[in-house]
C-alpha cells in the first residue's frame, strides 16, 4: 500500500491524515469543505511543529510529510487511485452509505475501505458496497499522533485477508491494533459510553460538582483525565450519537442518553469544539475551568 486517501477532515480526519504521511504514505484528504481542509493542513503543521520542539522529528521531515499530504474536495477525484480509504466524516449513517457507495464506485477494485465510525454497523456499511470483504473499521483514538490503539473490526463479510493486511499496516504505522468483532460500540465505546453517561446523571442529580466528579475518577480510578472532560474532548454530539447506537442495537434502557447531555447538544455547546461543555476551552489555554452553567 503507497496511497491513502481519508474522507473527512475534521478531528480525527487531520490526525489519520497526519499519521499516514508521517509514515511515507502518499495521502489525499477530501473534504466538502475547503475550510476544513485549510485548517486541518495548518493543524497538522502545529503538531508537526510540537514534535520538532520535542526533538522527535527534524524541519526536514516536517518539511517532507507536509508535502506528501494532497487535498480535494470531490471523493471520486480523491479516491481514484487509492489503496485504502480511510472514511472519518461526521458521523451519520446516510452519509457513511452515500460516502461509501461513492468510494465503492471510484475507487480501484483492490482498494481496501475503512471506516473511523464510532459506533455505526460495519456490517451495513460494506452493504453499500459491492467489495463488502474489503471493507472493515479501523477505528483510531483521539488524537491519533499520540494515541497507540486502533479497533480494527470485523464486519459480517469482511475477509480474513483484508483484516490480516489491516492489522499489518496499523503495526507499519507504530500502533497497537486490536481485532474485535461488528456489535454495537464494538468494545471502547460499549464499555466507555456508559461510564461518561453515568458520570452526567450523577451530575444531573446533583450527586456531585464537575470538578468532584472528574477527580474521584482521575485520582481514585488512576484516570488520565475525569469522564466529562474526556465527554468535552470527544465531541458531546458524538458521545450522543454513540448512546443512540447502543440504545437501539443493544435495546437495553440503561443505554439510554442523560436527558442533560442531551439539552447540552441541543444548545451547541459541545465541549472543546464549540469552545464550551462541562468546562470552557479557550484556544491556547490549558487551565481547566468549569463552564459558568456548572459553577
Ligand atoms: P468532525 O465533525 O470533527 O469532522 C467531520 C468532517 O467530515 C468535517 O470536516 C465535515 O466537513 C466532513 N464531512 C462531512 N460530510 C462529508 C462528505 N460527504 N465528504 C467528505 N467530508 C465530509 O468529526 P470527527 O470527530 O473527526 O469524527 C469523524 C469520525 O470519526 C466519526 O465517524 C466519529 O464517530 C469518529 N471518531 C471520532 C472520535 C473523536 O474523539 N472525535 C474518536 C474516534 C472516532
Amino acid at each position: 500500500m503507497k496511497n491513502v486517501t481519508v474522507i473527512g477532515a475534521g478531528t480525527m480526519g487531520n490526525g489519520i491524515a497526519h499519521v499516514f504521511a508521517q509514515s511515507g504514505f502518499n495521502v489525499t484528504l477530501v473534504d466538502v469543505q475547503e475550510t476544513a481542509l485549510e485548517k486541518a493542513i495548518a493543524t497538522i503543521g502545529r503538531n508537526l511543529d510540537r514534535l520538532i520542539k520535542k526533538e522527535k522529528i527534524s524541519e526536514a521531515d516536517k518539511a517532507a510529510t507536509l508535502q506528501r499530504i494532497a487535498s480535494s474536495t470531490d471523493i471520486a477525484e480523491g479516491a481514484a487511485h487509492a489503496d485504502l480509504v480511510v472514511e472519518a466524516a461526521t458521523e451519520r449513517l446516510d452519509l457513511k452509505l452515500s460516502i461509501f457507495k461513492a468510494m465503492d464506485a471510484a475507487a480501484p477494485s483492490h482498494c481496501i475501505l475503512a471506516t473511523n465510525t464510532s459506533s455505526i454497523s460495519i456490517t451495513e456499511i460494506a452493504a453499500a458496497t459491492a467489495r463488502p470483504e474489503k471493507v472493515i473499521g479501523m477505528h483510531f483514538m483521539n488524537p491519533v499522533p499520540v494515541m497507540k490503539l486502533i479497533e480494527v473490526i470485523r464486519g459480517y463479510a469482511t475477509s480474513d485477508v483484508t483484516c490480516a493486511s489491516i492489522m499489518e499496516l496499523s503495526k507499519s504505522l507504530g500502533k497497537a491494533p486490536v481485532e474485535v468483532n461488528d456489535y454495537p460500540g464494538f468494545v471502547a465505546n460499549r464499555i466507555l459510553m456508559p461510564m461518561i453517561n453515568e458520570a452526567v446523571i450523577t451530575l444531573q442529580e446533583g450527586v456531585a460538582t464537575v470538578d468532584a466528579i472528574d477527580t474521584v475518577m482521575k485520582l481514585g480510578m488512576a484516570h488520565p483525565m475525569g469522564p466529562l472532560q474526556l465527554a468535552d474532548f470527544i465531541g458531546l454530539d458524538v458521545c450522543l450519537s454513540i448512546l443512540r447506537v447502543l440504545h437501539e442495537g443493544l435495546g437495553q434502557p440503561k443505554y439510554a442518553p442523560c436527558p442533560l447531555l442531551v439539552n447540552m447538544v441541543n444548545a451547541g455547546h459541545l465541549g472543546v469544539k464549540s469552545g464550551q461543555g462541562f468546562y470552557l476551552h479557550t484556544r491556547g489555554s490549558k487551565e481547566l475551568v468549569v463552564a459558568p452553567f456548572f459553577q
